[in-house]
């Protein structure tokens, strides 16, 4: 063990920046990276607020952060890919590769998997972690660290336009304006929607949406969606509609939006659970799929945002210094709509 400052949640409703011991012995196939910066996901700030999500609660003190990225300061025997000085991000889900589901290509769904900042596995909130070099991923030299943690929500977006199976020119519904459901739109446009209606109540959400090309920003407060949907589409509704409000209001009408045969796919999860209207799904034929975090799509993630055809960079709203971590989740628990991604710069540059 080794002694570390970290941000950690002592339990529900307290966080402290202190020392404390995390194994960071770099056994094979394993690397070690000195952190750099970190986003603050909602999940993190749940756990804070309220010291547990569904099954998984903050019994022991535990390191927040699982959005990352960061220099490789140490090589594990085996590790080819990856040299000391390396800038990488890291996928914080270590499934047991011998799973079923592992073996299946679908490890995200292992029941074994080790996340980081779910309970009782520590984040990454903390100056160097030890992780295995197969979840770790080099960044193109003109990748920043902070693009480089935005990697992982955009990875949920890539799962969630993979998973809707987008034929080019698509048009895709995106309900929720948040930072994933912004990301499920950049990946539907990078995935070839020809235009991606963003819904929301929040307009200072949608006008950070609407900078982006093909993205058409609907504030639902002031308009009737299915309406703007049948205009745009000449009464035939989407391809694609993306649930990623997580409202269980968003399930009373959200058949009316896909068209004939059209998909919906689930990325927000609602607090309690939803009626489904399994008879106008019927008629239609919907398909209906499932995002649980994601497998298989850093690589895809990363080469998108090397390439320059997604642009992060307008979506991290602030960044604080590690010695204000508390203060970022403090900012983070305010929910103000003008803010999309904080992120905390664990390194001192
Ligand atoms: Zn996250």
């Amino acid at each position: 063990m080794t002694k570390v400052r970290a941000l950690v949640l002592e339990r529900q409703h307290e966080l402290a920046l202190r020392e404390i011991d995390l194994p960071l012995e770099v056994g094979p196939g394993m690397v070690k990276i000195a952190i750099h910066t970190v986003g603050v996901c909602g999940s993190d700030v749940h756990y804070y607020t309220h010291g547990r999500i569904g099954p998984f609660v903050v019994n022991e003190p535990m390191v927040l952060g699982h959005e990352a990225a960061g220099t490789v300061v140490e090589v594990g025997e085996g590790v080819s890919h990856l040299k000391v000085g390396d800038r990488v991000c890291m996928e914080p889900g270590i499934p047991d590769p011998q799973s079923r589901a592992s073996r299946l290509g679908m490890y995200n769904v292992d029941p074994a998997v080790r996340f980081w900042a779910t309970p009782p596995v520590h984040g990454v909130l903390t100056a160097e972690v030890v992780h295995p070099a197969n979840y770790t991923f080099k960044l193109p030299d003109h990748v920043s660290f902070a693009e480089g943690a935005m990697v992982e929500p955009f990875a949920v977006g890539m799962q969630a336009a993979t998973k809707a199976r987008i034929t080019p020119g698509d048009t895709a519904i995106v309900l929720g304006a948040g930072p994933i459901g912004t990301m499920v739109a950049l990946a539907a446009l990078a995935g070839g929607c020809a235009r991606v209606i963003v819904a929301d109540f929040a307009q200072p959400k949608l006008d950070i949406a609407a900078q982006y090309q093909g993205v058409i920003p609907v504030n639902i407060g002031k308009r009737n969606l299915a309406e703007v949907v049948s205009e745009l589409t000449e009464g035939w509704g989407a391809d694609v509609v993306f649930e990623c409000s997580g409202s269980p209001k968003a399930w009373e009408t959200i058949m009316d939006l896909p068209r004939p045969g059209g998909a919906i796919v689930v990325v927000g999860l609602p607090v309690e659970p939803v009626r489904i209207d399994v008879a106008a799904a019927s008629v239609k034929e919907v398909r209906i799929e499932n995002v649980f975090r994601y497998a298989h799509q850093y690589d895809r993630a990363i080469a998108l945002i090397g390439s320059g055809k997604v642009d992060l960079k307008p979506l991290i709203s602030e960044t604080f210094a590690f010695e204000d971590a508390v203060a970022a989740f403090d900012r983070a628990v305010e929910a103000r709509p003008s803010d999309v991604k904080l992120q905390i710069r664990v390194a001192a540059e």
